[in-house]
């Protein structure tokens, strides 16, 4: 099993593998608020999959976090759109009234 920290902020991440064969990266602490149901099957593999209505979450699975949704380095692209380019302006404006 794979216990590399995330490569945007390196904080430990689990790595799981979905039922499509994909790796998912969740948060190691179980998240009530979260979406991914995760599991360790017969191998000691961890696997994730979503629950759905006809398979809800079972006694073995733990709900966890995709940590691409905790990512404090990934969240920060739709933070404050236009905050920076804000700023950038006012400075100009700044520089440009005491400019003789
Ligand atoms: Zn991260």
């Amino acid at each position: 099993m794979k216990r590399l920290p995330c490569r945007d902020c390196h904080r430990p991440i689990l790595w799981t593998t979905t039922e499509a064969g994909k790796r998912l990266a969740v948060d190691p602490e179980p998240n009530e608020l979260g979406n991914a149901a995760v599991w360790r099957d017969g191998t000691g593999a961890v696997r994730s999959r979503r629950p759905s209505a006809e398979l809800p979450l079972t006694g073995w699975e733990r709900l966890h976090m995709p940590h691409v949704a905790t990512c404090p380095n990934r969240v920060q692209q739709p933070t404050l759109p236009g905050a920076l380019p804000d700023g950038v302006t006012s400075l100009d404006a700044h520089r440009r009234k005491k400019r003789p």
